[in-house]
C-alpha cells in the first residue's frame, strides 16, 4: 500500500505520513507526572498526548493527527463492540543514559500489525506511517519517557471498526490509536522465576483461526484459563495446541522456550497459531550468532514432563516485550507438578535477558541496529 494523497491525510511531499501535534492545553502538571514517573504501575496511567488517524474506503488512511489524550466518542453501533474488529501492538522506548529515546525493533511491529490487518480484514498501515505515529507521540510526551532503571514507556498501537453498523462484514470506518503509559522494571529489581499451569482442553487458538494475530479476541478467549491457573496457585497459565491437546503453544501473551542438557534451545514453530514475537525472534537470532542449535518444531507437553523428571530440560522460559524473559520455575497441570531445574532462574535464562536488556537500555553495543532512535 502506498501512502494515500488526499488533501486530509497530513501526508508531507516527501511522502512521509506526517502527524501534526495539536497541544493538550491542559498537560498533566510536572509535579504529578514525576510522581507517576517515580512508581509507575503499568497500564494504569497515561501520557498527555494520543496518536491517531481515521481510514475509510474513500479517504484512505487520513485526519492523522496528535491530540490530547482523552474518551473517545464512538456510536453504540460502533462494529468493534459487537463483533470485535480490533487489533493492536505493545512495544517499549527506552531513555538511554544521554537522555536519547529509543524503540527496539519497531519495523517489526509495523510488520506485524499489518499482517494482523490483513486477518481481521482491517485496512493495512503502512510501516512509515505506524514509525511515524509514535515518534510523533513520543516526541509530544517525552518528558513522560521514565528514567529509572528498567523502566520505559510503553506504546500501545490498536485499529478498531468504528462504523455505526451492525451487519456483518468488514467496516468501512476504521480509528487508528496510539497511546502510551510508562512502565517500571518488570521484575522491580529482582528476577524471579513464575509457575505455570498448562490449561486443560481450554484453548486460545485453533487451526486457521486468528492465533498468528494480535487481537484482543484472543486475550477475551484466554482469561478464563488464566482465572483457573490462579484458582490453582500459578501465575500464568500454558495453552496446549487445539488440535490435539499436546503440544505446547504459548505462556499467557508470552512466547515458550526449552532448555535441554545438550544447550540446545527448543521452541514451538510458528504453526499459524502462535504470535511471532519480536522477543521470540531476537532471543532466537541472539542464540544463533552464539553458535548454540535451535530447534523450532511442535514440542509435545509429554516430551517436556519427561524431560523435567529426568534432568535433561534444565530451563524452561517465556518471552515478550513486558517482561523481556521470564524464568519459569515450576510448571503444573492436571496430575503433575513440576520443578525446573532446581527451581531458580537457569544461566541461559539469565544471560538472554541481561544481553537484550543491554542493547534496549543502551549499555551494550547495539551491533544488529536494532535500536531505532525517536528523540
Ligand atoms: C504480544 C504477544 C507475544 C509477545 O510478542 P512480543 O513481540 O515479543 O512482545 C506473545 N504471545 C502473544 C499471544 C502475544 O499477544
Amino acid at each position: 500500500m502506498t501512502t494515500t494523497t488526499h488533501p486530509r491525510s497530513g501526508a508531507t511531499h516527501d511522502g512521509v505520513p506526517h502527524y501534526p501535534v495539536h497541544r493538550n492545553l491542559s498537560p498533566c502538571p510536572a509535579e504529578q507526572r514525576q510522581q507517576v514517573l517515580d512508581a509507575p504501575r503499568f497500564g494504569t496511567r497515561f501520557t498527555d498526548h494520543m496518536a491517531r488517524a481515521r481510514w475509510t474506503p474513500d479517504t484512505g488512511w487520513a485526519d492523522r493527527r496528535v491530540e490530547a489524550y482523552g474518551p473517545l466518542r464512538l456510536d453504540p453501533a460502533a462494529a468493534v463492540l459487537h463483533y470485535g474488529q480490533e487489533i493492536f501492538e505493545g512495544l517499549k522506548v527506552y531513555r538511554h543514559g544521554d537522555g536519547s529515546v529509543w524503540a527496539f525493533r519497531p519495523a517489526l511491529n509495523a510488520a506485524r500489525f499489518a499482517a494482523s490487518a490483513r486477518r481481521l480484514a482491517l485496512p493495512e498501515l503502512d510501516t512509515d506511517d505506524f514509525l511515524a505515529s509514535i515518534a510523533a507521540l513520543v516526541n509530544a510526551d517525552v518528558d513522560w519517557v521514565p528514567t529509572l532503571p528498567g523502566s520505559s514507556l510503553y506504546l500501545r498501537p490498536f485499529m478498531i471498526a468504528s462504523e455505526a453498523f451492525l451487519g456483518v462484514r468488514p467496516a468501512a470506518q476504521v480509528d487508528y490509536l496510539v497511546i502510551a503509559s510508562p512502565a517500571a522494571s518488570y521484575f522491580g529489581g529482582g528476577f524471579e522465576p513464575v509457575s505455570i499451569w498448562v490449561a486443560d482442553g481450554q484453548h486460545r487458538a485453533g487451526p486457521g483461526g486468528t492465533g498468528a494475530a494480535k487481537c484482543g479476541g484472543n486475550y477475551a478467549a484466554s482469561l478464563l484459563p488464566q482465572q483457573q491457573a490462579a484458582e490453582h496457585g500459578c501465575d500464568q497459565v500454558c495453552f496446549l495446541d487445539a488440535a490435539t491437546n499436546t503440544l505446547l503453544e504459548e505462556i499467557g501473551s508470552m512466547n515458550v522456550l526449552v532448555v535441554t542438557d545438550d544447550g540446545t534451545v527448543h521452541t514451538p514453530e510458528l504453526s499459524g497459531t502462535i504470535l511471532s514475537g519480536v522477543t521470540r525472534r531476537s532471543v532466537l537470532d541472539l542464540l544463533r550468532e552464539q553458535g548454540r542449535t535451535v530447534s523450532e518444531r511442535p514440542i509435545p507437553l509429554a516430551e517436556v514432563r519427561e524431560g523435567l523428571r529426568e534432568g535433561t530440560v534444565t530451563e524452561v522460559f517465556a518471552c515478550g516485550t513486558a517482561a523481556v524473559i521470564t524464568p519459569i520455575g515450576r510448571l503444573a497441570g492436571a496430575g503433575f507438578d513440576l520443578t525446573v531445574g532446581d527451581g531458580s532462574p537457569g544461566p541461559i535464562t539469565s544471560a538472554l535477558h541481561a544481553t537484550l536488556t543491554g542493547i534496549q537500555y543502551g549499555t551494550s553495543a547495539d551491533v544488529h541496529g536494532w535500536m531505532r532512535r525517536l528523540v
